[in-house]
């Protein structure tokens, strides 16, 4: 039987400056190792990307088995005449491992679309970053029945020409949109209900061995408070946190409840 190691990432968006960034990985890093973290789950920082360096110093000097290093965005491009644009290669410069694409913000603020999220990932993981692609559907799409559709939309899209090889650098965000900072978490039995539509269909997609080892992440206002319930359903495999990501102690207690209650397949 495929274990799935639980999951969990911090996106501190575009929030902290250089000090109190500094400061909360540190805080991270510290609880983390006061709480053997790393024996029992992956976790993950995404910082703002002018910060990445200054966090990495940080992690570096104080706690080498601490978080990982995460990007909240990736260009799709290598290089050249892209103003703004960060590449992998940068990133992997400043010993970044995991990027996020296709965040809801970025689909639904920015105005991503698939085709962009599908080339940033391929050319993610391509470059051998780890990936987390997000996907979600708005309010107005799950009123209208349509929640399943839209997540079998954006994971059939983003992960167009992505090979089973990428699949262990790989990890799916269900992150429903109306529940992004909002403080409306989805119902544990939704947010199965989800996740377990999003394996079956990466078992089309790939294979039942395949999909039953990937990791699939819930995000949407989860704190301390409900993530135990969130991650003891069975295709619950960690968490994606925004808000709640920003503190040190409510993070790590996120964490440890990734760590005790989720499935292991
Ligand atoms: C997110 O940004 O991915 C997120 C889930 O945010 P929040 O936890 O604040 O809802």
């Amino acid at each position: 039987m495929t274990q799935r190691r639980p999951c969990v990432g911090g996106n501190w968006k575009m929030n902290t400056d250089r000090e109190s960034a500094v400061a909360l990985a540190r805080a991270v890093a510290n609880a983390a190792q006061e709480h053997k973290l790393e024996q029992h789950a992956d976790v993950f920082i995404c910082p703002p990307f002018v910060y990445l360096d200054a966090v990495r110093l940080e992690l570096e000097a104080d706690a080498p088995e601490g978080p990982t290093l995460g990007a909240q965005d990736v260009s799709e491009q290598p290089n050249g005449a892209f103003t703004g644009e960060i590449s992998s290669a940068m990133l992997q410069d400043l010993d970044v491992e995991m990027v996020l694409t296709g965040h809801s913000e970025r689909r639904h603020v920015i105005g991503e679309t698939d085709d962009v999220v599908n080339a940033k990932t391929r050319s993610a993981l391509d470059a051998g970053l780890m990936c987390c692609l997000c996907v979600g559907e708005t309010l107005q799409q799950r009123e209208a029945g349509d929640t399943d559709r839209v997540n079998e939309t954006q994971v059939r899209a983003g992960l167009a020409g992505v090979g089973a090889h990428h699949l262990d650098s790989l990890v799916i965000a269900y992150e429903p949109v109306w529940a992004i900072g909002t403080g409306r978490t989805a119902t544990p039995d939704d947010a199965q209900a989800a996740h377990a539509h999003i394996r079956a269909l990466l078992a089309d997609l790939y294979s039942p061995d395949l999909a039953s080892g990937l990791r699939i992440l819930y995000g949407g206002s989860v704190k301390p408070g409900n993530a135990a319930e969130l991650f003891a359903q069975p295709d619950i495999d960690g968490g994606l946190i925004g808000g709640a990501s920003l503190d040190a102690e409510g993070f790590i207690a996120i964490c440890q409840a990734a760590a005790q209650t989720c499935h292991h397949a």
